[in-house]
């Protein structure tokens, strides 16, 4: 399995791997020693585009090389946007499945496999992917997704075209699962949608994030996480809901795109600057301690050097702890695609940079802050740079790294709690030892 883009491809690939387990398959160390090889693609920025043809076309050689039984799947939203024209350009791949029908794929592979490749991609969803069996990565995480879809239509975005319409998973299937998430020893649950905050629009006549919320702490679970929300549609409610439920983590990912009102009301997020601010001094009085990261996109068409002194000034009164920062990207068959106006290259990057640095300082200044405090954190695995140090995520979501030998040993498992204390803080992680060794 390789997985590209988003939490939701993530999720929708742990529900891929469930179905091929199920089907007796088991993960395979490399493509060179598998049987099936599947990509669950992302057609969001056009450089995981640009990957992943690139990535498919380089295992024609597999194939070539001497296994002409290898099964090539493409799933997500590039099988979803290209289809057929997928196959014709890289015709070694044997099986294109959608967004909408990733329950279909060991159907398709068994065809393929009987030499009938085929590209299956449906316009509407036959199901919610929590339905399906799914392979954790982690025993202790999960992903629950209450919607799928999304009615929003930014201009510059492809996900409306590729996931389709906005729809809600019903309030009790979701609380069943995460029930049973529990009893099966998952201590963090992430829901998952487009925009959550507007979760039971379609089903109920209103939103019913809040009670999601709430409904899910109260299954037992430790912590509850969420992406992705939208300023537009998160309400005083919802905000209610996160100071007050205790097991609900104190970190918003809140996208705001760009500082500028006129250049948001380009890309169609229905918020102007004024309200995206206020949102956040809204959250901050009801959660002093809450972390904030964003998404912002530089170099929109027709951002002017006022709209992005607007974007870094917004920057600078917010201070967020995170931010993901993007060089505009045209995506063929939005809006934005065809709108005059290019920022020239240099500019754009020259924007970039001064954004990078702001980021950087706000979000050295935030952990800087932490340092000296007590922090729980939950315990993800060892460090990926040294094996002698664990890595653990606060409840606000910043990576903590504590020297594993100051740790009990049945601690080490991945999936406990600890409390740490933080000696040190660097821009994107902390350091720290643990407490009541
Ligand atoms: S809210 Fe906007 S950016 Fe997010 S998925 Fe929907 S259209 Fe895309």
């Amino acid at each position: 399995m390789r997985t590209f883009g988003c939490q939701m491809n993530k999720h929708d690939s742990e529900r891929i791997a469930g179905l091929l387990e199920a089907e007796g398959m088991l993960p395979a160390e490399s493509p060179e020693l598998a049987d099936v090889v599947v990509f669950n693609t992302c057609c969001v920025r056009e450089k995981a585009d640009e990957r992943l043809y690139g990535q498919v076309a380089s295992l024609k050689t597999l194939k070539t090389g001497g296994r002409p039984d290898v099964l090539i799947a493409v799933g997500g939203c590039i099988g979803q946007r290209d289809g057929t024209h997928l196959r014709k350009r890289l015709p070694h791949v044997d099986v294109v499945f959608g967004t909408h029908n990733i329950g279909s794929l060991p159907a398709l592979l068994d065809a393929a496999r009987q030499g009938r490749p085929s590209v299956q991609i449906l316009d509407e969803g036959e199901t919610f992917a929590s339905d399906l069996p799914s392979r954790r990565e982690h025993p202790w995480h999960a992903w629950v997704s209450i919607t799928v879809g999304c009615d929003n239509y930014c201009s510059y975005c492809i996900v409306p075209y590729v996931r389709g319409h906005e729809r809600s998973r019903v309030l009790e299937a979701v609380v069943a699962e995460a029930e049973a998430l529990v009893a099966d020893g998952v201590v963090e649950i992430t829901l998952l949608g487009q925009n959550v905050n507007s979760y039971g629009r379609d089903l109920y006549g209103k939103p019913r994030f809040a009670e999601v919320l709430r409904a899910v702490a109260a299954t037992g679970v430790q912590r509850v996480r969420f992406a992705t929300s939208h300023p537009k549609d998160l309400c005083g409610e919802t905000i209610r809901a996160m100071a007050e439920t205790p097991q609900v983590c104190k970190s918003l990912h809140l996208p705001v795109q760009s500082g500028s009102s006129r250049t948001l009301a380009a890309m169609n997020r229905i918020y102007t600057r004024e309200h995206y601010l206020g949102l956040v001094s809204e959250l901050r009085s009801a959660m002093p301690d809450l972390a904030l990261s964003t998404d912002v996109i530089v170099g929109f068409p027709g951002e002017t050097d006022e709209d992005f002194a607007d974007t870094l000034d917004l920057f600078q009164q917010i201070g967020f702890d995170q931010a993901f920062t993007f060089i505009y990207s045209p995506r063929e068959g939005t809006p934005a695609a065809s709108m005059p106006q290019r920022v020239p290259k240099a500019v754009i990057q020259e924007r970039f940079d001064s954004l990078v640095e702001v980021v950087q300082s706000s979000a050295a200044a935030c952990n800087e802050r932490l340092v000296g405090t007590t922090q729980q954190i939950l315990i993800v695995g060892r460090s990926k740079r040294d094996e002698d140090m664990l890595t653990g995520r606060t409840g606000s979501n910043k990576v903590v790294h504590v020297p594993a030998r100051d740790v009990e040993t049945q601690r080490l498992r991945s999936g406990s709690f600890i409390d740490v204390e933080i000696d040190e803080a660097q821009t994107w992680f902390l350091l720290g030892h643990p407490l009541n060794k």
